[in-house]
């Protein structure tokens, strides 16, 4: 017969196989039988022992837990399984567990360990149950073998010891690393202030000169030279900027720099930067709009408060399009002043918002984005208004614009307070 025909045959048999139908066991099972089958089917050992501790009945598990035999193990006492070193006061537990038979485990809260044939000791969890038969009092224990759940306990321990030890080493490891940052930092500060004393000494003295020769007070320049000249007053003024800004922010960073609050017009401050702004914006054709109405005053750092206002317009200017607008706006919301600084320049890609207020971050890989600046306006604006306890939020939107929101508490300033209190009053 060709294989593939034998295969499809064999096939064919197997689903022609006429169905199974139950046959009635030979023997039924008697209810004894079925108990007995039940008791020698749990792993754990379990023995009846008589009112002299003499094991009177036993399962197979009993049989391999101690590695005696059945015939081996009846008759004998239940001392014959506890270790030998505790044998000698084991009939004293006996007697005491007759005074007061209930189920119960054994030696609750203790270590108990069994002996085998061979001598070998085991942990074991043992529960006792009290069973009356012809008015004697029998004992049935029921024996675990915990070997294996205690070498996994153990095991556990140890990993958690090793684990704690590996931990505090890290930690000490962290807690030394991070006193060497501390230190590294503070250097670092140490470092910037004096380098940025060191560095703007000699850089008055250039702009000094530079103004003077742009000035022509000693004589006038030919057209190339004031270019030249003015080359160099542009960048070492930039230079000066940077130098002033990392020092700032090494202030900051380190807790050095103080805030000096004081009572002053808010409308006053906001009006000197829009002045400085004004011949910017108008340079390049943006119109510089006041629509803040806040007319009280403030307790604040006014220098501090300019820098944050002059920031904002400053970059509010720098990056909106010749025709395009920018304005400051105000409110009071909840025991804050809220400054607006809102222009309709070219704006902020989404995933660029939150990265600008980082040190040194600026916008890139847009031709349209004027690459002058330091990128550590925002990273300051944002440590100076935390500083007075404010924050600051940004809304923005690709070539729609963009709004820069800073929040200073009104709560400190008397003048808000003694309205709070008459209000409240
Ligand atoms: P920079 O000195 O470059 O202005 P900033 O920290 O003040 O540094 O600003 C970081 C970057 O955030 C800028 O380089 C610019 O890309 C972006 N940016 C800030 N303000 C605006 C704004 N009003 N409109 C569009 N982009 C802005």
């Amino acid at each position: 017969m060709p294989a593939s025909t034998a295969a499809k045959d064999k096939r064919t048999t197997v689903t022609e196989r006429p169905k199974k139908t139950k046959q009635p066991p030979a023997h039924p099972e008697s209810l004894e039988q079925r108990y007995l089958k039940l008791l020698e089917a749990v792993p754990d050992a379990i023995l009846e022992v008589n009112p002299h501790g003499q094991i009177m009945l036993l399962n197979q598990a009993a049989e391999r837990m101690f590695g005696y035999s059945r015939e081996e193990l009846l008759g004998l006492t239940v001392e014959t399984l506890v270790p030998a070193a505790l044998r000698g006061r084991h009939h004293e537990h006996r007697a005491s567990y007759a005074d007061h038979p209930q189920t119960r485990p054994m030696g609750s809260g203790l270590e108990l360990e069994a002996q085998k044939k061979d001598g070998t000791l085991f942990p074991v969890e043992i529960s006792l149950s009290p069973n009356w038969r012809d008015g004697e009092l029998n004992i049935i224990a029921s024996v675990r073998d915990i070997t294996e759940r205690k070498r996994a306990e153990d095991r556990i321990r140890a990993i958690r010891e090793q684990f704690t030890v590996e931990l505090s080493a890290k930690n000490d490891q962290l807690e030394a690393r991070n006193r060497e940052v501390e230190r590294a930092n503070r250097l670092k500060s140490e470092f910037v202030a004096s380098m940025s004393h060191e560095l703007r000494t000699p850089l008055h003295t250039i702009i000094g000169f530079s103004e003077l020769l742009a000035e022509e007070v000693e004589g006038t320049l030919n057209a190339k030279q004031k270019r030249f000249v003015g080359h160099v007053l542009q960048d070492a003024h930039h230079l000066l900027e940077l130098i002033n800004e990392v020092l700032d922010l090494s202030k900051i960073e380190s807790g050095k720099l103080e805030l000096q609050p004081e009572l002053f017009e808010f409308s006053d401050c906001l009006e000197e930067v829009l002045t400085g702004a004004r011949q910017a914006a108008q340079s390049k054709n943006v119109r510089l709009e006041n629509r803040s109405n806040f007319a009280a005053q403030l307790y604040a750092d006014r220098t501090r408060v300019r820098e944050i206002l002059n920031n904002l317009l400053s970059n509010a200017v720098k990056f909106t399009d010749s025709g395009g607008n920018v304005w400051v706006e105000s409110s009071v919301n909840s025991g804050f002043l809220e400054i607006t600084v809102a222009d309709s320049g070219i704006g902020i890609a989404p995933e660029e918002q939150a990265a600008i207020f980082e040190k040194f971050y600026q916008v890139g890989g847009d031709n349209r984005r004027i690459r002058e600046g330091t990128g550590l306006g925002l990273a300051i604006t944002r440590q100076l208004v935390e500083l007075h306890g404010g924050q600051i939020f940004l809304e923005s939107s690709p070539n729609r614009g963009s709004r820069f929101t800073v929040t200073l508490p009104l709560a400190k300033t008397p003048a808000f307070r003694s309205t709070v209190d008459r209000k409240q009053s």
